[in-house]
């Protein structure tokens, strides 16, 4: 069985002309995919009756199952717990913003969620991640596989079933998505064609442990997606243990990447730096950080620390984040302070994970 969602639109027209059918049937399959979010082939309704039955022989559309759907307490949260063809298991987030007012009325079963101005997806790349952060539940809970990017655009295809179009992605979930930088980009490119999901480049954000031939990589795209570096320290030595990736390219290599990209896009990079109690957010860290950023065009995403199992790590208490955040403003960086959301369902930054079966951790204990 094709799964369709791993499919180019290209791609899709090479098939349909295999099978004798005309180019346009492509786009006609694509709009009933990505737009009208059909489950099946039966209801694509423009298709002759033949074509409909050789999808259904062949093809199918890779949608996940839900295992469980959890709301936090004021409904502006949602987690999905998504099991893929193989068994195995990924979460994916939904966040809904508070509206401006004076919005469109809409109908249902949409009316609900499209008040709300911005509904943003939070999707996986990978089950767990091999990178390993200690402070992240996902790098805790090992690795497994990369996904398709079929399965990653899927994520996106379920929210958006329940929640109306969906306005913002933001590829923060588990896994790194630049150790597979063109299966990420295959699914960003599935999001931004007008004749499949069409949002805007500008409305995705894509956030990277550090993975410099991704981040060279994006420079050279033409998509005006968001890049995203997760910092978390100024120096090398403390980078090491808490993105372990630093090992690999330590920061002297980031931030000559970032430069690059910067050349290359004039487009503003966000740092993300979760703060932990007495790990990375003395004072002299936040001058450190200061001088490190000086002069870039970036902007600083502080993260208090979400609670883990496994993590020895403990948040910064709120008077000490004010502090660390005005030494960065004072020095001329840009810097924000992340909105809490989901904490409660554990569907905060870097609490996803997969359910850990005895399947998951014998693939885990075999060789690569
Ligand atoms: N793997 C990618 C993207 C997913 S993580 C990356 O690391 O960038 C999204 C963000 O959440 C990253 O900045 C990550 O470092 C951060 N994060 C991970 N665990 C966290 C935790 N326990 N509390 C707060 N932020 C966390
Ligand atoms: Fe992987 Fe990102 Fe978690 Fe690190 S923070 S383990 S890179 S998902």
């Amino acid at each position: 069985m094709i799964d369709l969602l791993n499919l180019t639109n290209a791609q899709m027209r090479e098939l349909l002309a295999e099978w004798d059918e005309p180019a346009y049937r492509a786009d006609q399959i694509d709009r009933w995919i990505y737009q009208e979010l059909v489950a099946d082939f039966s209801a694509m309704s423009n298709l002759p009756r033949e074509l409909r039955a050789r999808l259904t022989e062949t093809a199918r559309i890779g949608v996940p199952q839900v295992i469980t759907e959890t709301k936090s307490a004021d409904g502006l949260v949602r987690k999905a717990l998504l099991a893929l063809s193989d068994g195995q298991t990924i979460e994916t987030v939904l966040m809904l913003y508070p509206d401006a007012p004076g919005s469109p009325e809409l109908e249902e079963p949409h009316a609900a969620a499209r008040s709300f101005s911005r509904r943003t997806v939070c999707i996986s790349t990978q089950v767990g991640c091999p990178i390993g952060c200690p402070f992240c539940a996902t790098g805790q809970a090992g690795y497994i596989r990369n996904l398709t990017p079929g399965e990653i655009v899927a994520q996106v295809l379920h929210m958006a079933r329940g929640a109306a179009p969906i306005t913002n992605v933001v590829i923060m979930g588990m896994g790194e998505p630049f150790m597979k930088f063109d299966v990420t980009w295959q699914a960003i490119q599935t999001l931004v064609e007008p004749a499949r999901f069409g949002l805007g480049a500008r409305r995705i954000t894509v956030s990277t442990s550090g993975e410099v031939p991704g981040i060279e990589r994006m420079a050279r795209e033409k998509l005006q997606v968001n890049l995203a570096i997760s910092l978390h320290a100024p120096d090398d030595e403390l980078r090491n243990q808490l993105v372990p990736l630093n090992r690999k390219y330590p920061l002297k290599e980031l931030m000559r990447a970032v430069r690059g990209y910067l050349a290359q896009t004039r487009r503003r990079v966000t740092f993300e730096y979760a703060l932990m109690d007495s790990v990375n957010d003395r004072p002299e860290q936040a001058r450190a950080l200061a001088q490190m950023l000086k002069g870039l065009l970036c902007h600083v995403n502080l993260i208090p620390l979400n609670p883990t199992a496994a993590s020895p790590y403990r948040r910064t208490p709120y008077d000490r984040v004010k502090k660390f955040e005005r030494i960065l403003s004072d020095a001329g960086i840009p810097t924000t302070l992340r909105v809490e959301k989901g904490i409660e369902i554990a569907a905060g930054c870097g609490q996803l994970k997969q359910v850990t079966s005895r399947k998951s951790q014998v693939m885990l204990a075999a060789p690569a």
